[in-house]
Order: structure tokens, then C-alpha cells, then sequence
């Protein structure tokens, strides 16, 4: 089967079948194998593992996940694509297309009955209108995953990984460090792309953690507080939760105070060991009053 990470490749398939590019669902298909080897690498596949990849477009990185995975699972939302799939994979026993809105799919079902319930692998290179719900999603809904690999815009990967005092920290970095350790592992120019993009991506590489980093009595309960937090980034903490939750101001200035924290703290400046000790004391406060 033709390697459709050569350009002149996917150029072919695309003519072939008359394809016409659809905006609304992110489609930038990559035409460059080293970055494909690249991702695939990232992802640390074996012929043990079950893959699933969301979004394959015509099938060029699912051809490389086939080479190496004992089995892959694409989920492709567009129609269109799925007669051009059948052809490109056609080579592969070891593929199933599902043409599913990922967001819709039961993920945790399909690691039942492909994988007898351990954990998957997630690679993608995603589609960017919706790179955060889908993330988010496999997450929160504590799906057994090992990792998620996948191409995302390059503010996106900047934006999973870094600390405190930064611009980019904010309640996406937070989620994804409760649940995962994040690596970017590669930076991708926009001429990898057919169609190119308007913007710089990067594959980041989130490995899962069995156990959360940090230990909080109520999930939801911190991630409310999160969102509250950086929904109002400008204001102290006190003034973002009063408004943004309804906690009385010196409820939280008595758990900062509790935590060593000025009364002026802002959000922006707490590590996540640090919410999850103020969302405790908060939780425990509300409680008693
Ligand atoms: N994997 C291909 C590649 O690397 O060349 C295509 C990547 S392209 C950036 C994103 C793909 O995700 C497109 O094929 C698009 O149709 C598909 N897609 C968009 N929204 C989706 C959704 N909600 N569920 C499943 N697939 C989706």
C-alpha cells in the first residue's frame, strides 16, 4: 500500500476520490513522514496494544499505527472519508473505522471489548475547533488509558504544560497535570499539512496517572474552583470565588491564611497541590457552615 505520508501520495487518493476539504472539521491532513514516524515513536506502540485514533482523514498516520499495533480503532465523523479509508487500509486486518462523532463514541465500551479493560493508547492528530472537549473528555471520564498522543495547536501544548507565573497557566493546564504528565515531544511547522494551517502545532505526549499527583476530597468540587479561579483572572482569589462560587470572601481568606497565603492571592499563582489544599479546606468549611 502506498505510503500516503508522501505527498504525492495522498495528492493521488485525493483526486481519486474528488475529495473536497471540509473546514468545519478541522481537516489538515499531514503529508511528512518523519513527523509521522515521529508521533508514532512518541506513542511507544507495541504489538501488544490497542490503539484508538480519532479523526484518521484519509488514513495516513493509521497506516503507521497498523504496522505496529496489534489492532486499531479510528473514529471518523466524516462520511466522505470512510469509502477512501476502506481503500488506503484496505492492506490492514487489523483496523476497524468507526464513522462516529468521537465526541459521541463510548470510548470506555471499546477498551471493554477490544482490550478486556486495560488501558489504551490514544493517538491523533486532532482536529483543532474541538482539541480541548475531546481531551478533556477522555480524562474526566476516567476512561483506562495509558496515553494520549496527539498533534495539537502549539498554544495548546504550551498551555498543558506549563507551571505557575506563566501567561499560558490556566484551568486547561491544571486539568491535564491532575490527570497526566504532559511532554511536548515535537514541534511541527505548518508545511507538514495539506491543507496548511494557520498556526504552529506540536505533539504533546500525556502520560496517564494511576493515581492523581495530588489528593482531593471532592474532584468536581476542585475543578469548579479552578474554572471560578482563572474566569476572573485579574481579581484576587477571595473576590474571583465570592463572585464566581458564592464563597464568603473571609472563608477564603482564612484557608489562604491557613495555607501561609496572603489575602491578595491570585490564582494564577497557586500550584495544583495548592488548589487541591485550598479546595479541601473550602469543601470543609462549606460543611460546617
Ligand atoms: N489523521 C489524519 C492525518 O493526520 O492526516 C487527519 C487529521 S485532521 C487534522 C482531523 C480529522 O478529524 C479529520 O479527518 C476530520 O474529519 C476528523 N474529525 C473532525 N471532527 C471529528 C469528530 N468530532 N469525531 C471524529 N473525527 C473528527
Amino acid at each position: 500500500m502506498a505510503d500516503l505520508g508522501i505527498p504525492q501520495n495522498t495528492i493521488a487518493v485525493l483526486q481519486k476520490y474528488n475529495f473536497v476539504f471540509q473546514k468545519k472539521f478541522g481537516q489538515n491532513f499531514l503529508i511528512d513522514p518523519h513527523v509521522l514516524e515521529k508521533i508514532v515513536d512518541a506513542a511507544r506502540i507495541t504489538d501488544d496494544d490497542c490503539v484508538l485514533e480519532i479523526g484518521p482523514g484519509i488514513g495516513t498516520m493509521t497506516q503507521y499505527l497498523a504496522e505496529r499495533a496489534r489492532e486499531v480503532v479510528a473514529v471518523e465523523i466524516d462520511r466522505a472519508l470512510i469509502p477512501i479509508l476502506r481503500d488506503t487500509l484496505s492492506a490492514y486486518d487489523n483496523v476497524t473505522i468507526l464513522n462516529e462523532d468521537i465526541m459521541k463514541v463510548d470510548v470506555g465500551q471499546i477498551v471493554r471489548e477490544r482490550n478486556q479493560g486495560r488501558p489504551i493508547k490514544v493517538v491523533a492528530n486532532l482536529p483543532y475547533y474541538i482539541t480541548t472537549p475531546i481531551v478533556m473528555s477522555l480524562l474526566e471520564n476516567h476512561v483506562p488509558l495509558h496515553s494520549i498522543t496527539i498533534m495539537v495547536q502549539k498554544e495548546v501544548a504550551d498551555r498543558m504544560q506549563v507551571g505557575p507565573g506563566t501567561k499560558d497557566y490556566g484551568a486547561l493546564s491544571l486539568a491535564v497535570q491532575y490527570y497526566a504528565r504532559p511532554e511536548i515531544v515535537a514541534h511541527v511547522p505548518s508545511n507538514c499539512f495539506m491543507p496548511r494551517p494557520g498556526v504552529d502545532s506540536a505533539v504533546v505526549r500525556l502520560t496517564i496517572y494511576q493515581e492523581p499527583p495530588v489528593r482531593a476530597q471532592d474532584e468536581k468540587y476542585l475543578f469548579a474552583l479552578i474554572r471560578a479561579s482563572f474566569n476572573q483572572r485579574r481579581k484576587t482569589l477571595a473576590n474571583g470565588l465570592s463572585n464566581g462560587m458564592g464563597i464568603p470572601r473571609e472563608q477564603v481568606t482564612a484557608a489562604l491564611q491557613e495555607m501561609g497565603l496572603p489575602a491578595t492571592t491570585r490564582g494564577e499563582t497557586l500550584t495544583l497541590k495548592q488548589f487541591a489544599a485550598l479546595s479541601n479546606l473550602l469543601k470543609r468549611g462549606n460543611a460546617i457552615s
